[in-house]
């Protein structure tokens, strides 16, 4: 019987669940949820700051805690959200279950801070709601072949939520979080901002890439992979929300937002690809945008608040101040914040790169690089000028006023 409901997966993040209030809140939804004839999936975020209080913790013990431990460490945040929350679910009157990543099936590759999922096998999850449960569980984790415990990467609770989605073929999958959705660029500093009723996978993916909140990028890349629609809103109820799905109106705005990412390095090189390719693994570190000429190589590499890939990052950046080109130039490195127009129409509208240049003019010289990739246009800029540079965009792209 219970086999034939449609399931939902719905995503709370950490400020949803940071206290008792949001939590018996939160609870109150899931119960509604199924009440309305639906088997639910919960995912919860650690309650408020409880992350960034146990990185700080580690630190407070050693500046460099061990990999293995700190997984071990964080990913009690999320036990005690699931846990907790389980019980405010049974005192409503609703059987709940709570599960870790690893009794979920939630299986990843080996890399401690920053796993990736490799596999789900949700069987446990399936049966648990055939029963009749409210199933809970711990965002942000997974079990890796070798049956240690490991992190998605910080905001890795999206992650868990859209790839049980993704195995379970939820029929939605719902990402609750303190705003209402996706908007066209940060409300909270362009105040003509506007939320952004629906969007497709990719145009997504590469807002998240170049520093759009709300959804995170690899929950949003497994989304795309797997088709899973994402519903982003606000935990309060408030009306609205952004859906992103595989294929948005047609009508829709050629350019969807103008977003920041902080804490960028673009790397300009004239030397040898090959000896460049060799040298560097970026897998540990995706570059943003790479171009390799016979002559010359530009690489834009993001640097992440999670301390793993900080110290990566750190590794990459010590490898290649070590790489002197042919002449025995040393790559330039410039740091900065990455400003950008993100939507369909770039690579289809071929003159963006002057209204782009033309809005930035106060803030680009002749050398600055502008860079094109998938669906993005952006260009590196010192961090005090992001937020004007960000305002001047989404004027002339989106018709606010900056
Ligand atoms: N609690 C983890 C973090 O703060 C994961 C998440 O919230 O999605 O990064
Ligand atoms: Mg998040």
């Amino acid at each position: 019987m219970s086999q034939q409901q449609p399931i939902i997966v719905q995503k709370f993040g950490g400020s949803s669940v940071a206290d008792v209030a949001g939590i018996r809140r939160v609870a109150a939804h899931a119960v509604a949820t199924r009440r309305s004839g639906k088997r639910v999936v919960v995912v919860v975020s650690a309650m408020g700051k409880t992350t960034d209080q146990l990185v700080q913790l580690a630190h407070e013990v050693t500046p460099t805690p061990d990999r293995r431990e700190l997984d071990m460490l964080l990913t009690a945040g999320e036990r005690i959200s699931m846990a907790i929350l389980a019980m405010a679910i049974r005192d409503l009157g609703e059987p709940a279950t709570s599960m870790t990543g690893s009794q979920c099936g939630i299986i990843t590759n080996d890399a401690p801070g920053g796993a990736r999922i490799v596999e789900v096998r949700a069987f446990r999850v399936q049966d648990a709601l055939d029963a009749g449960q409210i199933v809970i569980v711990a965002g942000f984790q997974g079990v890796s072949w070798k049956k240690e415990v490991t992190t998605l990467g910080r905001g890795g609770s999206d992650t868990t939520a859209v790839a049980l989605a993704a195995a379970l073929s939820a029929e939605a999958c719902e990402i609750y979080s303190d705003v209402d959705g996706v908007y066209s660029a940060d409300p909270r500093k362009v105040t003509d901002a506007r939320r952004l009723d629906e969007l497709g996978h990719d145009e997504m993916l590469a807002m998240a890439r170049a520093g759009a909140k709300v959804l995170g990028a690899d929950a949003v890349a497994w989304a795309r992979l797997h088709d899973v629609a994402l519903y982003a809103r606000a935990t309060d109820g408030r009306p609205g929300e952004t859906i992103v799905r595989l294929n948005p109106p047609a009508d829709r705005p050629w350019i969807a937002a103008a977003t920041l990412r902080p804490q960028c390095v673009l790397l300009n090189w004239s030397g040898d690809v090959a000896n460049l390719a060799t040298t560097l693994d970026t897998s540990a570190v995706p570059p943003i945008f790479s171009l390799q000429l016979p002559t010359q190589t530009l690489l834009l590499v993001g640097r992440d608040v999670a301390d793993a890939v900080d110290s990566q990052f750190g590794r990459l950046i010590d490898r290649l101040r070590e790489m002197p080109d042919t002449a025995g130039r040393l790559p330039t490195l410039v740091s900065g914040t990455l400003v950008s127009i993100v939507g369909p129409g770039v690579g289809r509208e071929c003159d963006l790169l002057t209204p782009f240049r033309a809005a930035l003019h106060t803030h680009l010289n002749a050398e600055t690089p502008v860079l094109a990739h998938g669906l993005t246009l952006s260009c590196l800029l010192p961090p005090d000028q992001a937020d004007a540079a960000v305002a001047a965009l989404h004027a002339a792209f989106l018709g606010g006023a900056a």
